[in-house]
């Protein structure tokens, strides 16, 4: 299979309501990639990346399952960029070619790479054709959170202060979807914007 030439980058701040807006889009007959999962799957138990991740940081951060230890892992890495840049010398290029393999093989009139962080991203912002970001209010996006994984208020806020902000993301945008209210209005957006994308991948 080739990989289609339009590609979209769909993004937004955590618990915005990327994966919600990312299924609208497949059930309409996108392929969907989700870098997220993509990221999991390589440090889950066989995961390419558990050997370098070990011989970097040590079997203390190794589960018993094989898989890296997150949580472990995050607090590590929370406030100590340099941590955090070895980590992602390792997990980038793998999930960079992880995703290019499953381009090659995810059918769909386009392909969606889902990308939490592709705003702060200078390589995923040349890789699509399009951003389309998925935006709401803050306070939304942390009521959610909270409710979704049963976080603390500062656990998310502290998440979010590690990502772009509102207005950063609002400025690298092709395209907006406000996502707050009723989904069915969302899934009116989503058609629209769906029917565009068509257009640009003929
Ligand atoms: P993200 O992938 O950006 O972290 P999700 O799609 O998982 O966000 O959405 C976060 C939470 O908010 C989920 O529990 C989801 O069901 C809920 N959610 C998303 N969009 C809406 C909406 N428009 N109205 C109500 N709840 C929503």
């Amino acid at each position: 299979m080739t990989v289609a030439a339009f590609t979209l980058g769909l993004t937004g701040g955590i618990g915005s309501g990327k994966s919600t807006i990312a299924n609208m889009f497949a059930e309409l007959g996108a392929g969907l990639i989700d870098t997220d999962l993509i990221a999991h799957q390589i440090t889950g138990p066989d995961g390419i990346a558990m050997p370098a991740i070990e011989e970097e940081f040590g079997s203390e951060f190794i589960l018993a399952s094989g898989a890296m230890n997150r949580q472990k892992m995050r607090e590590h890495v929370f406030s100590k960029p340099d941590e955090k840049n070895r980590l992602e010398r390792i997990l980038h290029p793998m999930i960079r070619a992880a995703t290019e393999s499953a381009a090659k093989d995810t059918p769909g009139s386009y392909l969606i790479f889902v990308v939490p962080l592709l705003v702060e991203s200078s390589s995923w912002q040349q890789r699509v054709s399009r951003i389309l970001v998925v935006d709401c209010p803050e306070e939304t996006q942390i009521e959610r959170v909270i409710h979704r994984n049963g976080m603390t208020r500062a656990q998310v806020v502290a998440i979010m202060q590690t990502q772009a902000s509102r207005e950063q993301r609002l400025q690298a945008a092709d395209d907006v979807i406000v996502n707050q209210g009723d989904l069915n209005e969302i899934r009116d957006q989503v058609r629209v914007l769906h029917r565009k994308y068509l257009l640009y991948s003929k």
